[in-house]
Parts: C-alpha cells; sequence; structure tokens
C-alpha cells in the first residue's frame, strides 16, 4: 500500500516512522497510509522554509505572480487528477471536488495580482522635503493547519514573499501533496513550500517553534480556540477558523421552490461537510413550516447517494466510521428530545459499498434551541426546522447561537433583507443564497466561535494577515535652507 510522506526542499520526502490509514469511505477500506511528522521532521521543514525565504522575498512581486499564473494552468489541466484524489479520500462527488477546486484556483487568479495588492500607499510633501510611505513586507516562516474538508484550498501567503509550511489534515493528505508538486513544477524555488504530514506532534512543533511568525488554522471550534490561545503566547500571528451552524430564515413571503432547490443542495451537498452547509432552516409561521417540510421530504426523496465512482450521484459517504456513528447519534438524540424525525437517513446500505461510511439525508422538525442536535455542529447531512412566529424571533435565536459563519434569509421583502443584513450577528450572510461562500477578492470569515483572531481569509485581509507593515519617512531638504533643531514632538504646524 501507498505511504503518503512529506514535501520538503522541492521533492517528496518518504515516511520514517509513525504512520496511519488513509480510508476510502466509500469502501470503508484503507486506501494508503500517511506519514505522522515527528517534531524533529517538522522542525526540518521550518528550517528548509526559512533558509529559502530571503531570495524568496528578494524575488519582484511580478516574479512571483508568473509562479502563479503556470501554477493556475497547471491546476487547470491536472483538474481530474486533483480532484480524483479529493473525492477518493474524502468520499464526496467528482462534482464537488471540482467546485471546490474551482474556488482554490480563483483564490490563485487573485493572487497573479500580488504586485497590484503589494503596492502599498504614499503620501509626497507631507513635511517640507518630507515623504512618507508604507510597504507590506512578508513575515518570514508561515504555517498553515487545514481540515479534511477543504483540502484543495491552495495556501496564498507565498506570493506575498513568504515560504510556508502545510500541515493538512491527516484524513485526506493526497491533494495537497499534489498541489506541492505543481507548485513546483511552476518554478517556485525549492523550500518556499513544504507539506508535514502528521498529528498533534506536528501541529504542536510548529506551534512553539520560534522560526514561525503566523498560523492560519482551519478545522474544529476546540481546536481552533486551542491555537489561538497557544500560538499568541509563543509570539505567533494567529487567524484560527472553527465551526458553524449555518441558519436560513424563510419568510412567509418567500418563494418557496426556489428556497427548497437551494436549501437542498446547501444542506446536503458534501454530505453536509462543510462549514458553510445549511443546518438549521427557521421557518417564520407554522403554515411556511408546513409547506417548506413537504416540499423538502419530496425533494430529499430524489436524492442520489452514492460512492464517487458511480455516476449521477448527489451525495457521497461521510469521512470516517466515528463520523457516521456521531451523526446517527444526534439524530438519534433529536427523537429522544422530541423532534419529529420526517426523514430518517440513518439505515443505508449502498448496493456494492456496504461497508461504506454513508448516512442518508436526514430531515428533523419542529427542533427547539436546548436540543444537542440544534445546539452542536452535526457536520453531516442533517437539517433541522425550527418554528419561529417572527423574523424577530428568528434573528433572535441565530444570535444566541456559540457560532455565527453563515447564514440566510429567504424573502421577496427589501425592508426585511436590509434589516437582516444591517443586523444580524454573523459574519457571511445570504439574500435568498444559502451559502454566501465569498469570491476570492471579499475575505472570507465567520464571527463569534466561528474565527478566532482579527483577519479573514483570503482577498483584501490575506495581504494584512500575511505581512508586516512598515512606514517610511524621509527627508531630502533643498540645499541652501537652514536646518533648526526642535526639541518639540514633531508635528506637520512646523
Ligand atoms: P479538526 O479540528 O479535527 O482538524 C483540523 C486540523 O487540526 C487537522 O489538520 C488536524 O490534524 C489538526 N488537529 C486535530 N486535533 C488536534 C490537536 N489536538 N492539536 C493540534 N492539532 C490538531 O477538524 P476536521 O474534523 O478535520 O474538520 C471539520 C471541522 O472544520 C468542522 O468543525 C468545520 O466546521 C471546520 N471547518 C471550518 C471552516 C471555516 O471556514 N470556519 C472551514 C472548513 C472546516
Amino acid at each position: 500500500m501507498n505511504t503518503i510522506g512529506h514535501f520538503m526542499a522541492g521533492h517528496a520526502v518518504a515516511a520514517n516512522g509513525r504512520t496511519q490509514d488513509v480510508f476510502n469511505p466509500a469502501l470503508g477500506l484503507p486506501a494508503a497510509k500517511v506519514a505522522l511528522a515527528s517534531a524533529a521532521e517538522t522542525t526540518a521543514a521550518i528550517e528548509t522554509a526559512h533558509a529559502a525565504f530571503p531570495a524568496w522575498a528578494a524575488t519582484p512581486a511580478a516574479k512571483r505572480a508568473q509562479v502563479m499564473f503556470r501554477f493556475k494552468a497547471l491546476l487547470d489541466a491536472q483538474a481530474p487528477r486533483i480532484c480524483a484524489a479529493i473525492a477518493e479520500q474524502h468520499g464526496k462527488t467528482m462534482d464537488d471536488a471540482q467546485g471546490e477546486l474551482m474556488r482554490g484556483i480563483e483564490i490563485v487568479e487573485y493572487a497573479c495580482g500580488a504586485g497590484e495588492l503589494l503596492k502599498g500607499e504614499h503620501s509626497k510633501n507631507v513635511g517640507p522635503g518630507i515623504d512618507t510611505w508604507s510597504e507590506f513586507q512578508p513575515l518570514c516562516v508561515v504555517a498553515g493547519v487545514t481540515p479534511f474538508n477543504f483540502p484543495a484550498m491552495v495556501p496564498m501567503a507565498i506570493v506575498y514573499g513568504n515560504s510556508f509550511v502545510l500541515k493538512p489534515s491527516e484524513r485526506d493528505p493526497g491533494a495537497a501533496m499534489i498541489l506541492a508538486e505543481l507548485l513546483a513544477e511552476a518554478g517556485l524555488p525549492a523550500g518556499v513550500f513544504n507539506v508535514v504530514n502528521g498529528d498533534k506532534e506536528a501541529v504542536d512543533t510548529l506551534l512553539s517553534h520560534p522560526l514561525v511568525k503566523a498560523i492560519s488554522f482551519v478545522g474544529s471550534t476546540p481546536i481552533a480556540e486551542h491555537i489561538y490561545k497557544t500560538g499568541p503566547a509563543n509570539g505567533k500571528r494567529v487567524q484560527a477558523l472553527g465551526g458553524a451552524k449555518n441558519h436560513a430564515i424563510v419568510m412567509p413571503d418567500a418563494d418557496l421552490d426556489a428556497a427548497v432547490s437551494a436549501m437542498i443542495g446547501a444542506a446536503y451537498g458534501s454530505a453536509g461537510e462543510r462549514c458553510m452547509a445549511l443546518s438549521v432552516a427557521v421557518c417564520v409561521g407554522d403554515q411556511v413550516a408546513d409547506n417548506l417540510v413537504a416540499r423538502l421530504k419530496t425533494a430529499i426523496a430524489k436524492i442520489k447517494v452514492g460512492a464517487c465512482t458511480q455516476t449521477s450521484i448527489d451525495m457521497g459517504p461521510v469521512i470516517t466510521r466515528q463520523s457516521q456513528e456521531k451523526i446517527k447519534d444526534y439524530v438519534t438524540s433529536g427523537v429522544a428530545d422530541g423532534a419529529d424525525l420526517v426523514v430518517d437517513g440513518r439505515d443505508i446500505k449502498v448496493p456494492g459499498f456496504e461497508n461504506g461510511y454513508f448516512v442518508d439525508p436526514c430531515l428533523l422538525d419542529r427542533v427547539r434551541p436546548e436540543m444537542k442536535v440544534y445546539t452542536d455542529e452535526v457536520f453531516g447531512p442533517v437539517l433541522c426546522v425550527v418554528r419561529v412566529g417572527t423574523l424577530h424571533e428568528g434573528m433572535a435565536l441565530i444570535d444566541a447561537h456559540e457560532f455565527g459563519n453563515g447564514t440566510c434569509l429567504f424573502t421577496r421583502d427589501g425592508e426585511a433583507a436590509r434589516y437582516f443584513t444591517d443586523n444580524i450577528q454573523v459574519g457571511m450572510v445570504g439574500i435568498n443564497v444559502p451559502l454566501p461562500v465569498p469570491v476570492a477578492y471579499h475575505s472570507f470569515g465567520g464571527w463569534k466561535r466561528s474565527l478566532f483572531g482579527d483577519l479573514h481569509i483570503y482577498g483584501p485581509d490575506s495581504i494584512r494577515f500575511y505581512t508586516k507593515r512598515k512606514a517610511i519617512t524621509q527627508r531630502w531638504p533643498s540645499s541652501g535652507i537652514e536646518e533648526k533643531t526642535l526639541f518639540a514632538f514633531p508635528n506637520t504646524a512646523r
């Protein structure tokens, strides 16, 4: 069986110690093994990145961007191979893997504008013969720690002149290794981008090593919070994106057919394993709820669940046997707590894939806010319906939840939409758009316990996160002007 090692100094490095199985979730069988880096191996990757930094930081931004142009062309050309790796180890459909990769490619396209992004700010004549400008300088070695559900998101810190150590999820490490290989083929100098596969030991080393200046983490909230507390205590800049529970409010005036079609994809696409997945439909009034639940039930019956290798599949398995059991337990707890189980997807067998980690779509009605299936992130194909009396009641429910990643309002009422976007305490908001993932040139991030840190990922915030600002003030006095010594604090009046 193939063992996935690491990628350092421009080439693959074999595993040299602990390993663990990487599963094919559709088959429920090991597909490969992955190396689990020791502290020494992780340190070697950090030192490799550190050695590569000075030359890369000194490379003109336009030349760094040219690497990204070539990388984008390689991603386009190699898309089927990357998507196959994602689909095999994650379990998602090829269509979904393609969509995810396209999002990654959009971020590479944004990074191709590095020259424009790094222009800085300039003020002439801030005083007599004095000019001031601010520029963005790279941090040095930065690290990324990523979750299992978005393995192909490309870390763009490198285009700003940093060198990078990526620690992908040990559950589906294949795509990250292909990205490293393609970056090398695109002409990225050896050592600028390194992949360390591993678990807590690798992450703890990244968190404590003094050469690592920043960590961008995406994963579950308890680990995100741990990273956010530990990294800054060790002198690092940290952004840590955590879990979610995304609500959509359905108003009495909403176009229900359009809402149902959008909600089905958002709730059950990628088997609900998305941080922007729709988990709660908040219906304003019983009539809306009764109508919505009836239509959702009909639409769910048409969803085809299966392996990514099968044709016309809408939804694949979940990532592990433990996730499968956990999701079913949440549904069972909802029933025990008094919710109505309208569609029960707990017992499913896909012919030919009997050991796969499949969960069919589940729909629970009359869910109440104190139930565990409502409070916790289920991260599976489970949609809860909560009934409220008014828009304000629905918004209060969303605001009271610990997470604030994404939310949506289905309505035809512009005034309600404006009130919702102005006031809801959530980082990414949709109006009749249930998966409001911002495009590459707007930054992505949630509020409350969905994001720890000040800056969102990609888009304009990425330059703030991955660079340090330097303000330079320069004076070239005209000859013949007498210099005066100033003892007072310099100010523009003098
Ligand atoms: P996870 O927290 O288990 O793992 C994420 C990363 O942290 C992995 O690389 C893993 O190896 C590492 N890790 C795990 N335990 C650790 C520990 N004790 N110490 C140090 N590192 C550790 O998350 P997951 O199950 O891979 O991914 C699903 C979660 O990610 C969900 O909660 C989902 O909402 C979240 N997520 C959030 C966003 C977002 O943008 N907010 C995006 C994608 C996923």
